[in-house]
């Protein structure tokens, strides 16, 4: 089928050859007919289907006429994350070229007066994430009763971010009288329930995955101990031809310690994760959408649905403790047919979270060697056996050396690792979907911290600290973790790799310096009001 056959107006087929694209994705071809029609849509699709087009590109044809009221916007789509938000205003700009049509995007972390201005513009098409959406709403700058069409995306991992009351109570807001279109990877019971719950028979498209990004990804794992990550990182980011890469680890204070330790090592890198605000994450992203920033260490808020053309590599610096968050993290590579190549950073206490992973993909990852490192025998984990390894391997040192050693590339065992890796079967996304038990993503945490905290919400703040414990030890509110900080997930103690390029350890405070102690402080002649403060007055070191 042709774009020009599915029943788009000219200005819109105009926007999509202008995008380039010669051919709808099927769910574009099953969806976008259905929609003009006005019906209900259950659309069981992930990212990389071609899904956002295929709700964007109607809804613009169907909004081109009529006029939006001023805080009465006519179309809602509700995203999980602020990054998903931003990318659907990205393609609504992309495709609306040829329109007049007003937007909005609402998410945390940007200014509210700059949104209420819009609002109060009239807007055709709102995109939110339902957090900010209820705050704007609960301060009455929405008004919701002129809502026509309905977006919501991601469910399930709106579900998996314990979002749903609020998708819940903001349909609840909305009029009976309205199309909605209801998209979702996977369909849980919950998710069908909601869907029974919000949609009037609508119709049902499931899409195949699409031709999986990881398809084309070839894989790798060096198993490292966990003084030595940084070191490995740097010769696989040296030895490997990267042109850009996602570099992920679990938590978010790793991901700016890996950063600072990135730049001072002379990598042209960013950071981003969810504790920083919204204005840097965005800038960051676009920095690294746009090459200026090569290598992008990032927690898992990156880890789904970024769409960012031409990533050549994706190091896991960090083995994810959710098998399913490894495939997401390696799909940012090898997308749209193109190869890219992903490594990961195993020590002894990962092998069995590795080997969780192996599991789920149906496959051992091929095991490199770093040259110059010692690989330490994965089945000792951190126990007294590493102990052991510590201690002789400084025996060994001193001695002249007698470490096993090998190389990532080049030297004592050249070709075979890429040999292997070459050889390693791609792993597609679906087919993880389709054998995972459970959905198990990590929340998105920042965008339920950006709004006062309200009543039966004890299901989703546990979710959340459970979230928040994988992710970092503090939120972005500053509200403390119901875990202690120190512990990794397993409640094991948490271990901090220094390299001696890391600046001096302050003794009393180990590595967590506070930022506040790493300012030069000026005397504040006058009493500043706490309320007006905002550190302006004390000089950056
Ligand atoms: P999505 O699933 O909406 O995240 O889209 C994944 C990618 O497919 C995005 O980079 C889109 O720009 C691209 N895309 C969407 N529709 C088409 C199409 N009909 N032909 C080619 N690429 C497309």
């Amino acid at each position: 089928m042709l774009f020009s056959e599915i029943g788009l107006g000219p200005e819109v087929l105009r926007a999509v050859e202008d995008a380039g694209y010669s051919q709808p994705t099927p769910i574009q071809e099953k969806a976008i007919p259905w929609v003009l029609q006005g019906r209900d849509v259950l659309g069981c699709a992930q990212t990389g289907t071609g899904k956002t087009a295929s709700f964007t590109l109607p809804m613009i044809d169907i909004l081109a006429s009529g006029r939006a009221r001023a805080r009465m916007p006519r179309s809602l789509i509700l995203e999980p994350t602020r990054e998903l938000a931003a990318q659907v205003a990205e393609n609504f700009e992309v495709y609306g070229k040829y329109h007049k049509l007003n937007m909005a995007l609402l998410i945390g972390g940007e200014s509210f007066g700059d949104q209420i201005k819009k609002l109060e513009r009239g807007v055709d098409v709102l995109i939110a994430t339902p957090g900010r959406m209820m705050d704007l709403f609960d301060r009455g700058n929405i008004l919701l009763s002129d809502i026509k069409i309905l977006v919501i995306d991601e469910a399930d991992r709106m579900l998996d971010m314990g979002f749903i009351p609020d998708i819940e109570r903001i349909v609840g807001l909305l009029p009976k009288m309205r199309q909605t279109l209801f998209f979702s990877a996977t369909m849980p019971p919950e998710i069908r329930r909601l869907a029974d719950a919000f949609l009037m028979n609508p119709r049902e498209i499931t899409v195949a995955p699409p031709a999986s990004p990881a398809a084309t990804v070839t894989q790798a794992v060096a198993m490292v101990r966990g003084e030595d990550k940084r070191e490995a990182l740097r010769h696989l980011l040296r030895t490997e031809d990267v042109k850009n890469a996602f570099i992920f680890c679990n938590r978010k204070r790793d991901v700016a310690l890996l950063h600072q330790s990135l730049t001072r090592h002379g990598f042209n890198a960013g950071a981003l994760h969810g504790d920083m605000v919204q204005s840097k994450r965005t800038e960051t992203l676009e920095q690294f959408r746009q090459g200026e920033i090569a290598l992008l260490c990032c927690s898992d808020v990156a880890a789904r649905g970024i769409d960012i053309a031409g990533v050549s590599h994706v190091f896991n610096f960090d083995v994810p403790h959710h098998a399913d968050d490894y495939v997401h993290r390696i799909g940012r590579t090898g997308r749209a047919g193109k190869s890219g190549r992903a490594f990961m950073l195993a020590t002894p206490d990962d092998s069995r979270t590795l080997g969780a992973i192996e599991k789920l993909i149906g496959r051992e990852i091929p095991r490199i060697m770093i040259d110059g490192l010692e690989t330490p025998d994965m089945s000792e984990g951190e126990s007294e056996g590493g102990r052991r390894r510590r201690s002789s391997r400084s025996d060994s040192a001193a001695k002249g050396g007698s470490r096993r050693r090998g190389s990532s590339r080049g030297d004592a065992a050249p070709e075979a690792p890429r040999e292997a890796q070459a050889e390693a079967a791609p792993v597609a996304e679906e087919a993880v979907e389709a054998r995972r038990p459970e959905r198990q993503e990590r929340p998105e945490r920042s965008e339920r911290q950006e709004r006062p905290e309200r009543g039966g919400r004890d299901r989703n703040r546990n979710r959340d600290n459970r979230g928040e414990a994988r992710e970092g030890g503090r939120s972005e509110g500053g509200r403390a973790d119901a875990r202690p900080p120190r512990q990794d997930d397993r409640g094991e103690p948490r271990r901090r790799w220094r390299d001696e390029d890391d600046g001096p350890t302050v003794v009393g405070f180990g590595d967590d310096v506070p930022a506040f102690m790493l300012r030069v402080a000026r005397p504040v002649a006058r009493a500043v009001p706490p309320e007006t403060f905002d550190g302006s007055d004390t000089p950056e070191a």
